[in-house]
């Protein structure tokens, strides 16, 4: 707690931190938590993980007093999220209460219209702050801490227009906090225009590669479905994150998990907020240890204890790869990220192992059953087909033989 105090953390959160069992101050709170207290802006170079909730969090708490109006405002890019980070920062307050709202599309608005009267903290996704703006139902005369959290994530999905225009809603005379994964050109574009001499702060990586393990199988199409459930009936796992890139396949494979007697669930953009948020509350609680999930739904999502992630397709962009295999191998924790290739994922493979500085050693492919999932799968490429460039792979120390095919 000490080590905390030294930050310049006030009393009642101490007991907070206290509460959560924190040990010690993250990396990135170490570094933002005085810079923030003392009211500069700040931009952080940090991801889900890091422990940024708490180091913006932090300030929030400490410069804002109940019933003053709306004194701090977080901007975040997915509903989940919002609903995320409200429900920490208001156990971060606990022992210094103050109205904390969660605000967002796809559900009613008539509810937060009443909360919004009397709430000190506002934690929202763009578009439906805009429509409060609009209708004259949030005022943001009073704001002195504005928080963009996960701002490359929010231009990514296009909102960069939509919190320009809220960033301008805002008085001139307040602190801006600016978190991001990455810092893009973007992200430094908006800063020099919204930010008063800001202080950059970063943590080197957000992962522990030593905790994480990476590695992939490189498998005919027609076995892909096969191989994941193999590995999901016979890895040592807990809770597991399995990858696709389209809503589609995510229901889809979801589906067919369930045949194969996997309690698996999908969660995607897709589906009404009610029924994402079942899901989420689900698989926290580990009900249901499978979630098949898209980018947009799982990113800056905070699950403790996620053992496994899957790439059942590889990312796009090679820059989502390392948003994926973030949700695991965290807060010491051990974690595997296992890519399951066919030859359709052999271009994106090669560019995040081109973009990104990675260790993924490639596994012997085990005796499989081929299950007959109910969705169509590829026309059976069969490994090795299509152009991939290995040249950054390293071959795991216990498969260095060549490999045979056991199917
Ligand atoms: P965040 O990056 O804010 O999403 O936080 C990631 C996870 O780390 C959350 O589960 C936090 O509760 C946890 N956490 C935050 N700060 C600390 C800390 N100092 N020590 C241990 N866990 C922490």
């Amino acid at each position: 707690m000490e080590s905390f105090k030294n930050l310049g953390v006030i009393e009642p959160v101490l007991r907070s931190i206290n509460d959560a069992k924190f040990e010690s101050p993250s990396e990135i709170q170490e570094k933002s938590i005085p810079l923030i207290i003392a009211g500069k802006d700040v931009i952080a170079g940090s991801a889900t993980g890091s422990g940024k909730t708490l180091a913006f969090g932090t300030g929030i708490i400490q410069s804002s007093e109940k019933g003053k109006g709306l004194q701090a405002l977080v901007l975040v890019p997915t509903r989940e999220l919002a609903e995320q980070v409200a429900k920490a920062l208001s156990n971060f307050s606990k022992y210094k209460p103050m109205g904390i709202i969660a605000v967002y599309g796809g559900v009613g608005i008539n509810p937060q219209i009443q909360k919004l009267r009397t709430a000190d903290v506002v934690v929202g996704t763009p578009g439906r702050i805009l429509d409060h703006i609009a209708r004259n139902t949030i005022r943001l005369g009073k704001v002195k801490t504005l928080v963009l959290d996960e701002a490359d994530r929010m231009f990514d999905m296009g909102f960069k227009d939509d919190v320009e225009r809220i960033i301008r809603k805002c008085p001139q005379e307040r602190q801006t906090l600016l978190f991001s994964a990455t810092i893009t050109k973007d992200v430094v574009r908006l800063s020099r225009a919204h930010m008063k001499q800001p202080l950059q702060v970063s943590v080197e990586s957000f992962v522990d590669p030593k905790k994480l393990v990476q590695t992939y199988y490189d498998v005919g199409e027609d076995m892909k479905f096969s191989l994941l459930v193999h590995l999901l009936k016979h890895e040592d796992s807990n809770l597991v994150m399995v990858f696709c890139n389209t809503k589609r396949n995510t229901d889809k494979v979801a589906k067919n998990l369930r045949f194969a007697d996997v309690d698996a669930m999908a969660i995607h953009g897709g589906l009404p907020q009610g029924k994402r948020n079942n899901i989420m509350e689900r698989f926290h609680s580990g009900k249901s240890c499978v979630l098949v999930c898209t980018d947009v739904a799982a990113r800056g999502l905070d699950i403790p204890d996620v053992s496994h992630v899957y790439n059942y397709d590889i990312p796009r962009e090679s820059k989502q790869y390392i948003h994926r295999i973030g949700r695991t191998a965290r807060a010491g924790a051990d974690g595997k990220a296992i890519n399951i290739l066919s030859s359709k994922d052999y271009d994106n493979f090669s560019q995040v192992l081109k973009e990104n500085n990675v260790e993924v050693m490639e596994e012997k492919l085990p005796v499989i059953n081929k299950i007959a999932a109910r969705m169509p799968e590829g026309k059976g490429n069969k490994p090795g087909e299509g152009r991939m460039n290995k040249s950054n792979i390293r071959r795991s120390p216990r498969n260095n033989n060549r490999r045979r095919r056991l199917y």
